[in-house]
């Protein structure tokens, strides 16, 4: 990493919404990264299913090494209804983005934030606050564009799963579980999500997984099949800390737990590898509400929050971190505050989240 004076985050705002929610954690993150005198430079990349139409590259390649060479990437969404690739598959760059640098922690916070209805009635749903940690390089992932149809009767996709790349989540998984249970000052557990009992690649990640378990012994470690969590992440989030699973598994619960928390618009992510990172909200380019200024930006918002943490991780300093979790207060006070975006049934827009939580951070000065 370019530890210079400022850090280059590379802004890829992409389509639709990510457009929309990428302008509004710009207009927060400027004024806060001056209150913290953070050293922050953002170059505008262009990518996705417009550049598509408009270049017939979704991601050139001078955009991917800009990205590649830039501290972090800050991304929106990217997707459009009816512009596709040829082969009638979706454009999609983000996903080679996570291919090519090597993006295998998928990391995907879900947090109540305090104030805010949740679909649980039971009132320790305002304590939901976990992680699912979504591998995602391998699994079922491992078959996209690799997949097979045997003379129109059969078809045929390959799960993989290395033993690298699970000792690598299961690693990153005790070292977060480590850092939230110092920064909650509560003990952390990780829970290994699985269907161990039927195939042989879920019972070999298992095995490498309590190795590597056996190197953490601060941290509780467990494992819970993929069908018995998604029940309990409906009967007891709040019993849940760190969640590492396979890509698949990992994409079908974040949408699940984001459910719990509000839905997409609550739900940050990021993507990361050995030495690059993607911060994205979970959510898609939506396009029923593209163009009119209503898209909730607070996935972004929480994105951002994770990137400025991660950049602290990794060595820019201390105000780094501080920057983030005065973000995440400032977006917390601001629902705490009674504001409400039209996906939960508000009418507060886009831009109006943002000059909230700006005011709101110079408020805490
Ligand atoms: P993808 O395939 O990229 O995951 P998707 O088809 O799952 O996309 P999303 O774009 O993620 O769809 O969102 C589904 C719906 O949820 C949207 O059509 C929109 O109505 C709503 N939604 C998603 N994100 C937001 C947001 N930030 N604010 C408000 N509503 C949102
Ligand atoms: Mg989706």
């Amino acid at each position: 990493m370019a530890l210079s004076n400022a850090l280059q985050i590379a802004l890829m705002p992409g389509d639709g919404i990510g457009v929309e929610v990428t302008e509004a954690c710009v207009a927060v993150l400027r004024p806060l990264a001056r209150r913290h005198g953070l050293g922050l430079d953002f170059e505008d990349l262009r990518a996705g299913a417009m550049a598509y139409r408009d270049t017939g590259t979704a991601m050139d390649e001078a955009t991917f090494e800009r990205a590649k060479a830039a501290d972090a990437i800050l991304l929106g969404a990217m997707g459009w209804p009816g512009i596709r690739y040829p082969d009638g598959t979706e454009i999609a760059p983000q996903l080679d983005l996570r291919f090519r640098l090597g993006l295998f922690a998928g990391v995907r916070p879900i947090r109540a934030l305090p104030g805010l209805p949740t679909v649980l009635a039971d009132p320790r749903a305002a304590g939901i606050d976990l992680v699912i940690l979504r591998e995602s390089t391998e699994g079922l992932f491992a078959a996209r564009g690799r997949g097979e149809i045997i003379e129109d009767r059969e078809a045929r996709d390959t799960m993989v799963i290395t033993r690298a790349t699970t000792e690598r989540l299961s690693h990153f998984a005790f070292d977060l579980a480590r850092r939230r249970a110092e920064k909650r000052g509560r003990p952390g557990k990780v829970t290994l999500v699985d269907k161990a009992n039927v195939f042989t690649g879920f019972a070999f990640m298992r095995k490498v997984f309590y190795e590597v378990a056996a190197k953490h012994g601060d941290v509780a470690a467990g494992d819970h099949y993929i069908d018995a969590m998604a029940l309990d992440l409906l009967r007891r989030p709040w019993d849940f800390d760190v969640l590492p699973t396979e890509n698949m598994f990992g994409d079908i619960l974040s949408d699940l737990g984001a459910g719990l928390i509000g839905g997409m618009g609550f739900a940050p992510s990021a993507d990361i590898g050995e030495g690059h990172a993607v911060f994205q909200p979970s959510h898609g380019t939506a396009p029923d509400i593209a163009g009119k200024g209503v898209a909730n930006p607070t996935a972004m918002l929480l994105s951002a929050a994770l990137m400025l943490d991660w950049l602290a991780s990794r060595g820019a300093g201390p105000a780094w971190a501080e920057a983030a979790a005065e973000l995440e207060a400032a977006v917390d006070a601001v629902f705490a505050g009674g504001l409400r975006t039209p996906d939960i049934g508000g009418k507060a827009g886009t831009a109006e989240v943002a000059r909230a939580v700006v005011e709101r951070l110079q408020e805490g000065a």
